[in-house]
This record gives structure tokens, sequence and C-alpha cells, in this order.
């Protein structure tokens, strides 16, 4: 299987239709995820609007360029993997989290980038909890696991604990060198 068909049959599966969920953003509007940002971004590969390449990192990492970065050698719409471990529930959780982002571009919601990967966190850790993976499967203090935390939250209505967990979550997101460059800013997504 090449990877945009194994991309679509994640982003099809029933693991991935079995997230849903909303939360209130960091200016109070409510960001959504659910069974249909993932057929979206499904269809999108399949008819060629949405891309990937291969190889574009040499760890472990995925990412999803939005808008043309020409200096860094990003296109538009394009998914780039890393060196991936290609099959396992930790791969298909990332796709997850790098839909989440395709999804938010191709309805072009304007966001702060903070909401946009706190969502794309959680619906990583939702696949990983819809295909069995336990919290503890993610490394201590991570985002992940963070993020694992609030879907607890979610699955058990614990309101306290969902706004506990989402605030170390953005904490532990504006704390990280990875994201600083932007992450106080607004995805602004195009289609
Ligand atoms: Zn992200």
């Amino acid at each position: 299987m090449g990877v945009k068909e194994q991309m679509i049959s994640i982003l099809r599966s029933g693991e991935a239709h079995r997230i849903s969920f909303s939360f209130s953003g960091s200016t109070g509007a409510t960001v959504s995820v659910n069974a249909r940002s993932f057929a979206r971004v499904a269809d999108a590969l399949a008819d060629g609007s949405v891309r990937v390449i291969e190889g574009r990192f040499p760890n472990d990492i995925a990412m999803y360029s939005s808008a043309a970065d020409t200096p860094n050698g990003f296109e538009a719409n394009t998914f780039y993997l890393g060196n991936n471990p290609r099959y396992s529930r930790f791969f298909n959780a990332l796709i997850c989290h790098e839909s989440v982002h395709a999804s938010f571009d191709l309805t072009r919601s304007t966001l702060p980038w903070i909401d946009n990967e706190a969502a794309a966190y959680i619906a990583q850790a939702y696949y990983a909890r819809n295909s069995g993976l336990p919290r503890t499967s993610f490394e201590y203090g991570s985002h992940s696991i963070i993020a694992y935390s609030v879907v607890e939250g979610m699955r058990a209505n614990n309101t306290s604990d969902i706004s506990f967990f989402l605030g170390e979550l953005r904490n532990s997101l504006n704390a990280d060198p990875m994201y600083h460059s932007y992450i106080a800013g607004q995805f602004i997504g195009d289609g």
C-alpha cells in the first residue's frame, strides 16, 4: 500500500471516526473536531487536492503545510513525512494530529495556533485511546500524555479535569521551543 492509500485508510477507519470533541478555545470560540474532519482530509487526499511527500525529515515527525513556504521548501496543501515507523498505532495517531491542521485549512478556518495545536494533540490522543493504547504508552510530561488526560476528562464528562488538563496542554505547548516561532499567532486556513 502506498503511503497516500495508507493515510486514507487511517482517516476512514472506525478509530478515527470515533474521534469527536469540542472545547472552548483560548479566545472563547468553540473548537470542534469530529468524523467529518477526517473524512474531509481523506477525500482531499483521494482527489489529489492535498498531497503527501515522504522522507522529508530524518526523524519520526510529520507536518502539514497549509501555505507555500518557498524559502524552507514547503508547498501548500501538502503533508510531509519523516522517518516514521509506518505500521504502528503511534503513526496512525500522528496522521490524525496532522489531519486536524489539514482539516482547518480545508474549511478555511482562522483560529489561534495554540487552539489548532491543542486540537491536534487531543485528536492524536483520542485516536490512541480508540485503538487501545493506554495513556502510559506516551512519554511522561509529553504534550501527548497531557492531551490523553484531556480525552479521559472528556470521556468522563469531568469539566474540571478538562479545564485543568487543557490549561496544562496550553502551557506545555507555549513553553515548547519547537512551537516558539508561531504558537502565539493565528492560523489562517486558505483552503
Ligand atoms: Zn501540530
